[in-house]
């Protein structure tokens, strides 16, 4: 990997809960992936801390080497726990896993919030107490979500007078939704924080709970989010998931850096995935290929000249699943198949199963988890769709937009910032758009995709080799990330 030496040099040491290819439910994990390998390029000195969850491949497992341990107390449970640091080194890049079976061994990384808030309190303070143990200090500390955001306060806490208490912190909000709320005696109890911190202007909230972002975001130098109009839309009720006024008053340190997809990762030249490689040059006559494999691989009716969009997706309720339902009906209109890829909440899955009976051979609903098969998804697919209700950045446009598929979303978050919408009279932009969450709005963007694939080839071609060009790289985020770290540490 090269350097670029002559940059400043800072330390940096990421505390979050995921990160791919260790263990990924999302695009956290993609983040915690993709950016600390870009700053290594930009003179970074990276670890990554993690949790040692069980459910971590054994091949990782295997290569990680015990660096030591230690005993550390946990709030004001009266006991001394165990923290063992395990390390793996890749691509300049350290990963330090924190071993405690006690909290680590369950089969996800997340199970509910009776054992989480209790996992991620210790994981966040026997991170900090890792770096002091390995007497490596960073210049900042960037933290993620709300399993790391208790690590800004330990650090103005707990952890003031000790080495690390001299880190800069910077919290990034990739999901608001989840903030790991719960009674105060409880958090008090794991965290053995003092009182002072259980006010309002930090984690208390409402008569008798605390929130753990919320106290993370009063406590940290920085707050990022993973885009510019999810930074802005956070600050208002409709998406600030009760923490608008908060974000408002904090607003003088909040900003919006979207991510980008890391391209050794995301190559349709060398995936492995794919039934055919292709770059921009062989796009038009390889995709094909790629469609027809899909639809075989999928037992769709193999036929080229069907207009084809996926969906890779949580089924969860964020990501606009019902608007989805709602049109299929239309969208199936013999021309059309529809592959979706994700596991989820029942309802979502059961439609889609529901679909797959009643479109025989038209319609393909993966109810799984499988990276490969998203690969081929992206490259054998004409058109994605992402009509989330909200969307922090998302990740899976960028994929499509890479793989020359083009999206069509709602222009909400990272969304709106990534995909410009296509111009019937220009020809410019990267895909279809809607604004308001309407099913009827979908419709009509699915309907503009399809009118420009099926009556006008050439421009749709236009579009697929732009997008391919477009950089979505983490080239630019990861300077912009290295910037703010050296406006935290200027010495
Ligand atoms: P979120 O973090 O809200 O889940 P993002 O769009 O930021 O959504 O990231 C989703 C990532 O997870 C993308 O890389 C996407 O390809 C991947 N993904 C989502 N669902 C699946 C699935 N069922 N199988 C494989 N990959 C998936």
């Amino acid at each position: 990997m090269q350097v670029l030496s002559e940059l400043p040099r800072r330390s940096v040491a990421f505390i979050g809960s995921e990160c791919h290819p260790f263990v990924k439910t999302g695009g956290l994990g993609d983040v915690m992936y993709a950016l600390p390998r870009e700053l290594v390029r930009l003179n970074c000195d990276v670890r990554v801390i993690l949790p040692r969850y069980a459910c971590i491949p054994q091949k990782y497992q295997d290569k990680m080497v015990y660096r030591g341990e230690f005993y550390m107390d946990v709030g004001n449970t009266g006991r001394q726990y165990y923290v063992g640091i395990m390390e793996y080194i890749c691509d300049g890049v350290v990963y330090d896993f924190i071993d405690n079976q006690e909290f680590f061994s369950s089969g996800n990384p997340y199970v509910n919030l009776v054992d989480d808030i209790p996992k991620y309190c210790f994981f966040s303070k026997a991170a900090l107490a890792a770096l002091n143990f390995m007497n490596w200090i960073p210049d900042v500390i960037h933290c993620h979500d709300w399993q790391a955001a208790l690590v800004p306060i330990y650090l103005r806490t707990l952890f003031k007078n000790s080495p690390v208490g001299h880190a800069k912190s910077i919290l990034t909000i990739h999901n608001l939704r989840f903030q790991g709320i719960y009674n105060i005696p409880t958090i008090q109890y794991w965290t053995g924080l003092p009182n002072d911190v259980f006010n309002m202007g930090a984690l208390k909230q409402g008569w008798e709970d605390a929130n753990m972002f919320k106290g993370g975001l009063a406590y940290a130098d920085r707050i990022t989010t993973v885009s510019g109009t999810y930074a802005q839309e956070i600050q208002t009720s409709e998406y600030g998931e009760g923490l608008e006024g908060h974000l408002r008053y904090h607003s003088y340190k909040l900003r919006g850096i979207v991510n980008g997809i890391d391209y050794d990762m995301w190559n349709p030249e060398t995936d492995p995935a794919l039934a055919v490689n292709y770059g921009l040059s062989t796009v038009l006559e390889h995709k094909m290929e790629n469609k027809l494999a899909l639809q075989k691989e999928l037992g769709l009716e193999e036929n080229q000249d069907k207009f084809v969009i996926g969906l890779i997706s949580r089924l969860t309720n964020q990501k606009g699943l019902d608007l989805v339902s709602a049109v299929i009906p239309q969208v199936m209109d013999g021309n059309t198949q529809v592959v979706i890829l994700g596991t989820g909440d029942k309802e979502f899955e059961d439609t889609f199963r529901y679909y797959e009976g009643a479109y025989k051979g038209q319609f393909a609903a993966c109810i799984q988890y499988d990276e490969s098969r998203a690969h081929r998804i992206y490259a054998g697919a004409d058109a994605l769709l992402v009509p989330s209700r909200f969307e922090p950045c998302g990740l899976t446009q960028l994929n499509a937009m890479h793989y020359g598929t083009l999206p069509i979303v709602r222009e909400t978050g990272g969304l709106k910032d990534t995909v410009e919408p296509y111009n019937t009279f220009s020809g410019d932009g990267n895909g279809f758009t809607f604004d308001r969450y309407e099913s009827g709005l979908l419709l009509d963007a699915i309907n503009r995709a399809k009118t420009l694939y099926f009556t006008n080839r050439y421009h749709w071609d236009e579009v697929v080799q732009r997008d391919m060009a477009k950089d979505v790289s983490w080239e630019h985020s990861a300077k912009q990330y290295k910037d703010l770290y050296l406006e935290l540490t200027q010495w």
